[in-house]
């Protein structure tokens, strides 16, 4: 006890372990045995467990907690789950050049998670913070939308002071106080087919009202506002000479206040009212949504309280905000003051070449820390 030094050696070896497990969303035996690793670290330092099954296609979400409280004075979130298939970590294994470290899930977010453990680790091993009650959700979901976990983030959330996210610090080091809201819809067309020769004016083109589609989302986007509507995928017909029965597009639309993505909604519904191609029917659903992560002034008082402990440790940080989503979009629309890209710094995210800093560990690992154990923060609840 009291002589606690963090080992980077020792850090990257579990580091190695946990990348080379591949843990996709929809691999519930590698994100098992990722649980399993935490499981026992958080134990190990007193912490208790609950294992929720959510259900068979995805893995177990994980509710941690230092005490069993009505109010928690910091949650801490992070995600179990990539965006990798079956095999990634094989094919291309934790590696180590220069200062850099490579792998499926390096940055989003094995490293994070692992940080997350070795600040509370050294907290306990020092006895510190020892009236503080914090609780931790480690979730298996959020690359498909932590629609299992909503439920378990959302409750923990409102019973919290704070949320900490350890999502990466961006490729320049800054933190992320702001994420645009998400939604995602699948619009299906429904046509009449016909001979496109004989008798076309018996179809009704299911591709002709998805042509209009597509134009008119796209005249929908709005980037002064920060409203983007992209149709990423389009499909539809059977044959050159039929008119098309089918037509479906895949749509992403990301805004900064709920009141664009409302404006969205009203303007598809009057879409599918008023179709141009007559007997096309339009079904659209709407596969989730994220609502958008805005600061709070509470959310900027204690931005200030990070950037005087990056002052401290003679690290100059920043924020920036963000079309991309995750778990802190929940909570920060939940009316919780909620800080993301508390993890280590890298890039990549998602793709091939997805690295982590090794250098940034230790000091976001202390700006972590330090934030934790902040009096000004805990007095400012
Ligand atoms: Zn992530």
């Amino acid at each position: 006890m009291g002589d606690y030094k963090f080992d980077l050696q020792n850090y990257l070896k579990e580091l190695e372990y946990l990348v080379n497990i591949d843990s996709g969303s929809r691999n519930p035996r590698g994100i098992s045995k990722v649980a399993d690793f935490f499981i026992k670290k958080y134990l190990d330092i007193g912490y208790s467990v609950k294992t929720h099954e959510i259900n068979e296609e995805i893995g177990p979400c994980l509710e941690i907690e230092n005490c069993s409280s009505e109010r928690y004075d910091i949650l801490l979130l992070g995600h179990m789950d990539t965006v990798f298939e079956i095999g990634t970590a094989k094919e291309r294994p934790f590696t180590i050049i220069d200062n850099r470290a490579y792998g499926p899930g390096v940055i989003d977010m094995k490293s994070g998670l692992l940080s997350m453990y070795y600040a509370l680790k050294e907290i306990y091993e020092k006895e510190l913070g020892k009236n503080l009650s914090i609780k931790i959700i480690l979730n298996s979901d959020e690359e498909i939308g932590s629609r299992g976990s909503l439920g378990i983030i959302s409750r923990a959330a409102v019973k919290s002071n704070v949320v900490f996210v350890l999502e990466p610090a961006r490729a320049n080091g800054a933190l992320v106080l702001q994420r645009k809201g998400l939604g995602a819809y699948d619009i299906k067309f429904h046509g009449i087919a016909a001979h496109a020769g004989v008798e076309p004016q018996k179809g009704a083109s299911a591709i002709t009202e998805m042509g209009r589609w597509i134009v008119e989302l796209n005249i929908l986007n709005n980037y002064k506002a920060g409203t983007t509507v992209n149709v990423g995928i389009a499909s539809g017909g059977t044959a050159r000479n039929v008119v098309a029965e089918e037509a479906k597009i895949q749509v992403d639309l990301r805004f900064k206040e709920i009141a664009e993505m409302n404006g969205i909604d009203k303007a598809i519904e009057d879409l599918i009212s008023n179709p141009i191609i007559k007997g096309v029917k339009v079904d659209v659903n709407k596969l989730g949504m994220r609502p958008p992560m805005n600061p709070m002034d509470t959310t900027m008082k204690i931005w200030s309280i990070i950037k005087e402990i990056g002052h401290e440790l003679g690290i100059e940080l920043d924020w920036v905000a963000t079309g991309g989503g995750s778990d802190a979009n929940i909570t920060a629309s939940l009316g919780v003051p909620s800080i993301d890209g508390l993890g280590p710094i890298g890039g990549g995210a998602h793709g091939q070449s997805e690295y982590l800093e090794i250098d940034s560990i230790q000091p976001r690992l202390e700006v972590l820390k330090k934030l934790i154990l902040s009096p000004k923060l805990s007095r400012l609840f």
